[in-house]
């Protein structure tokens, strides 16, 4: 899976943000639950998260003590400037793959007490790939770069990847050098030596994402060369045996 995710926030690409201005939100689903918790603002959920849990996914921070999401895709802070995810504002993955991503929080809190993991996003259904497939007016082989073809499948579909950082526990990331979505090659994995030479990366930058790295690690989880943020549980193969794509 060359990539997985999307693409940097692309704010030189003028002709996204012409199409993105006619799309200021996208219809997920109609709201059919409004559940509102005593210490909690209102959160209300829709047909798209009723379908993950119909789909039997979890969501991560009812099973992962301390565990921090900013789903931004839920959000206009994305490289689309726009929100796919409508009222979803949770993270959802295969209960397995949720249960592996526990034990890589806890060898993080093992390490360090005072970091978490902060999950960007988990499962993402291919009616979502495919909006935003859609709206990214250009040539197929730059499209890729910003998000992988939703006839192929990709593993975020199945529920089975994970894009994530480590942060402190009250929410600011650790510096990886690069943000998340963002496609430049300062973003690969594979380029850190070459930038760490140029100085365009420092030491402690690398070493952040080798300890996200490693902590991703003990939970069997692996990473892609292209993005720092982008894991995977398992092969697409394997997920294919496994799961079912969420549409
Ligand atoms: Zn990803």
């Amino acid at each position: 899976m060359l990539q997985a995710c999307s693409g940097e926030k692309n704010t030189e690409n003028s002709s996204n943000n012409d199409i993105i201005d006619t799309l200021s939100t996208v219809e997920t689903g109609t709201i059919i639950t409004e559940i509102i918790p005593e210490s909690d603002p209102i959160y209300i959920m829709d047909t798209l998260e009723q379908r993950l849990i119909d789909s039997g996914l979890v969501n991560i921070e009812a099973i992962i003590p301390g565990i921090l999401t900013d789903v931004r895709y839920s959000d206009t802070n994305n490289f689309m400037k726009t929100d796919v995810y409508g009222h979803l504002n949770r993270v959802y993955l295969q209960p397995s793959v949720a249960e592996d991503l526990k034990k890589c929080q806890a060898k993080l809190k093992e390490i360090d007490s005072s970091l978490t993991l902060l999950v960007y996003d988990g499962v993402r259904p291919r009616s979502v790939q495919q909006f935003m497939w859609d709206i990214l007016d250009m040539p197929i082989g730059e499209k890729v770069k910003f998000v992988s073809n939703p006839k192929n499948g990709s593993l975020h579909n199945y529920g089975a990847a994970v894009d994530l950082t480590i942060a402190y526990t009250n929410g600011v990331v650790l510096d990886m050098g690069a943000g998340y979505d963002d496609i430049r090659k300062i973003a690969y994995p594979r380029h850190e030596a070459a930038y760490l030479d140029s100085g365009m990366l420092s030491q402690q930058q690398i070493d952040n994402r080798g300890l996200l790295r490693d902590v991703m690690r003990s939970g069997g989880f692996w990473g892609i060369q292209t993005e720092w943020w982008h894991f995977n549980r398992y092969s697409r193969d394997k997920a294919k045996g496994l799961f079912n794509i969420v549409e």
